[in-house]
C-alpha cells in the first residue's frame, strides 16, 4: 500500500483560493471550502467525500476545475480520485463508482516540441474532456430548452448541414455544457472519422498563447483549421476585455471553418448582441445559423428533472418532497441537482428516508434557504386580485366560470407551494372541499399548463408574486 500524507496546508490553501476564484461564492462555500487532499506516493491525490453519492457529483461538477487548480499550484500532474467510505449493500448503478481513468487535459499543441499530438492522444484527450453524463439521453427537454435541444440534435445528426454556426446561450447551470458535450458524443459515435476541436473559450486562449510562445503558431493554426467540427464552450471569455489577438485568431479560424462548411458550435452566458466585440465580426454568419436560448426551467420541468435524476440514482423520492424542492429551488438545474444530491447524501448518512424535513436541511446548504412561510391566504389574495374576485368567492361554491377557474388555479398553486399539506387539508382551507374535487381541479390546470405556454407563463407570474409576499 502506498504511504499517504495530507497535501501541505500551504498548497491546500492555494488550491482552494484558485477554486474560490473560479466558482460562485455560494458554490465554493457549499462544495469546495472543506475539501481535503491526501497525496499518495504514486502522485495520486485522493479527496475524501462523505458518501458515494457525492463522488459522482464531484466528478461531474468539479473534476476538471480541481485538476486545473492543483496543476497550476503544484506545477505537477496529479490523478485526482474522489473516495467515499465503503457502503454496505450496493444500491446504486455501477456508473456512479466506475472510475474512468482521468488524465490531464493537455494542450493540443504540446508545450515543448510544438508537435501536433498523435491521433491516439487526441482521442483520449476528447474522452477525458467529455463527461459520460452529458449525453442527449440524459437531457430532460421542456419549455425552457426545447429549441436549443432540437437545434443541438439537428446539428449532431447532420454536422455542417443544419444550422451553422449554432450559438447556445443562457445563464449558469442551465445546460450549455451538457448540450455541447451531447453533440460531441453523438458526432463521435455517428461519424467516427470526424475530428472535433472541443475547448472552452479560456482553453482556446491558452492554446493560442502556448502556441505563440513555442513558435508553434502555424501548427496551431493548421490544426484548428483541419478539424471537422469546432465546439467552443463559454465563448464569452473571448468576447470581453483584452485578448484581442486570440480573438482575432478565433475569427480567422471561424471564417476558415465556416467557409469550408465545417460545423461550428458556440455557447455563451449572454446573447451575441451583448458581446459587441464578437457580434460585430460574426453577425453576417449568424444569419446563416441559429441562436438558441436556454431559460430557467419552470416548475413542471423542475419536477421532471428531479424525477429523472432520482431515477439515475435509483432512489425513490416521495412526490411531496419532489414538489417541495421544485418549488423552492428555481435558480438553475445545477442547484436543483445539487439539492437532490445533498438530500440523498443526508438521507443516507442519517439512515432516514428522504422527507420534506430532510430536504429543508439540505436546501439550507444550497440556496441559503429559509422555508417560505407561504400562507393559503397569500395564495388566495394574489389569485383573487388577478381575477378580480374576492377570497371568499374562492372558498364558496359559486360556479361562475371566472370564479371556478380562479379557484382551480388557487388549488393548483396551493398544492405546489404547500407540499406539506395533504389534499384533504388543502380542500378544508378552501371551504371544505372534497379531496377528489381538489385533485380534479389540480389535474385540470396541470393539463392545460402542459399544452398552453401562455397559460404556463401566467401561472409562473402568479407563483412569483405569491413568493414575493414572503420575502
Ligand atoms: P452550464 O454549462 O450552462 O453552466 P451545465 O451544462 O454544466 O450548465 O449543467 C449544469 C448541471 O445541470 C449538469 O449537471 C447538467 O447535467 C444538468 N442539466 C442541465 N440541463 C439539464 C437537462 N435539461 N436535463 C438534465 N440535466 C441537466
Ligand atoms: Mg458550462
Amino acid at each position: 500500500m502506498n504511504n499517504t500524507q495530507n497535501l501541505s496546508e500551504e498548497i491546500r490553501i492555494k488550491v482552494l483560493e484558485k477554486l474560490q476564484s473560479s466558482v460562485e461564492p455560494r458554490q465554493y462555500e457549499t462544495w469546495l471550502k472543506k475539501l481535503e487532499f491526501v497525496e499518495s506516493d504514486s502522485g495520486e491525490l485522493k479527496i475524501p467525500l462523505p458518501n458515494i453519492f457525492y463522488v459522482e457529483w464531484y466528478k461531474k461538477s468539479f473534476l476538471p476545475l480541481i485538476e486545473t487548480a492543483v496543476c497550476q499550484v503544484t506545477g505537477k500532474e496529479h490523478k485526482i480520485i474522489f473516495v467515499a467510505p465503503p457502503e454496505q449493500g450496493r444500491l446504486f448503478p455501477d456508473n456512479i463508482v466506475a472510475d474512468k481513468k482521468p488524465s490531464f487535459k493537455q494542450s493540443i499543441v504540446t508545450s515543448n516540441s510544438g508537435q501536433r499530438s498523435q491521433p491516439e492522444e487526441r482521442a483520449s484527450l476528447l474522452d477525458f474532456a467529455l463527461s459520460e453524463n452529458f449525453i442527449f439521453e440524459k437531457f430532460v427537454v421542456g419549455t425552457s430548452n426545447r429549441l436549443a435541444h432540437a437545434a443541438a440534435l439537428a446539428v449532431a445528426e447532420n454536422p455542417g448541414q443544419a444550422y451553422n454556426p449554432l450559438f447556445i446561450h443562457g445563464g449558469v447551470g442551465l445546460g450549455k455544457t451538457h448540450l455541447l458535450q451531447a453533440i460531441a458524443h453523438r458526432i463521435i459515435n455517428k461519424f467516427v472519422n470526424y475530428s472535433i476541436y472541443y475547448r472552452s473559450g479560456e482553453e482556446f486562449v491558452n492554446d493560442y498563447i502556448t502556441a505563440v510562445k513555442n513558435n508553434a503558431f502555424e501548427l496551431f493554426r493548421k490544426q484548428c483549421r483541419s478539424e471537422d467540427v469546432m465546439i467552443i464552450d463559454d465563448i464569452h471569455f473571448l468576447g470581453r476585455g483584452e485578448k484581442a489577438a486570440s480573438r482575432e485568431e478565433f475569427f480567422h479560424t471561424f471564417n476558415a471553418l465556416h467557409n469550408a462548411r465545417k460545423q461550428i458550435i458556440l455557447s455563451s452566458d449572454s446573447p451575441p448582441k451583448d458581446m459587441p466585440l464578437l457580434q460585430d465580426r460574426l453577425v453576417s454568419r449568424f444569419n446563416w445559423g441559429m441562436v438558441a436560448r436556454l431559460d430557467t426551467p419552470d416548475y413542471e420541468m423542475r419536477v421532471a428533472i428531479l424525477r429523472q435524476k432520482s431515477e439515475n440514482y435509483k432512489i425513490t423520492i416521495p412526490d411531496n418532497v419532489v414538489s417541495f424542492i421544485a418549488s423552492n429551488v428555481d435558480t438553475n438545474i445545477r442547484d436543483l441537482e445539487g439539492s437532490l444530491i445533498r438530500l440523498i447524501g443526508l438521507a443516507r448518512s442519517s439512515n432516514q428516508n428522504p422527507s420534506v424535513a430532510l430536504a429543508t436541511e439540505s436546501l439550507k446548504d444550497i440556496i441559503n434557504f429559509t422555508p417560505h412561510q407561504i400562507k393559503i391566504s397569500d395564495i388566495m389574495d394574489v389569485i383573487a386580485g388577478y381575477f378580480n374576485v374576492s377570497s371568499l368567492d374562492l372558498q364558496s361554491k359559486v360556479r361562475i366560470k371566472s370564479v371556478s377557474l380562479a379557484r382551480q388555479i388557487a388549488l393548483y398553486l396551493a398544492r405546489q407551494l404547500k407540499p406539506e399539506m395533504s389534499l384533504e387539508e388543502i380542500g378544508l382551507s378552501f371551504g371544505g372541499r372534497e379531496h377528489s374535487t381538489v385533485l380534479h381541479s389540480i389535474e385540470k390546470i396541470r393539463k392545460r399548463a402542459q399544452k398552453d405556454s401562455k397559460f404556463r407563463d401566467t401561472l409562473n407570474t402568479m407563483l412569483t408574486e405569491i413568493r414575493r409576499k414572503n420575502v
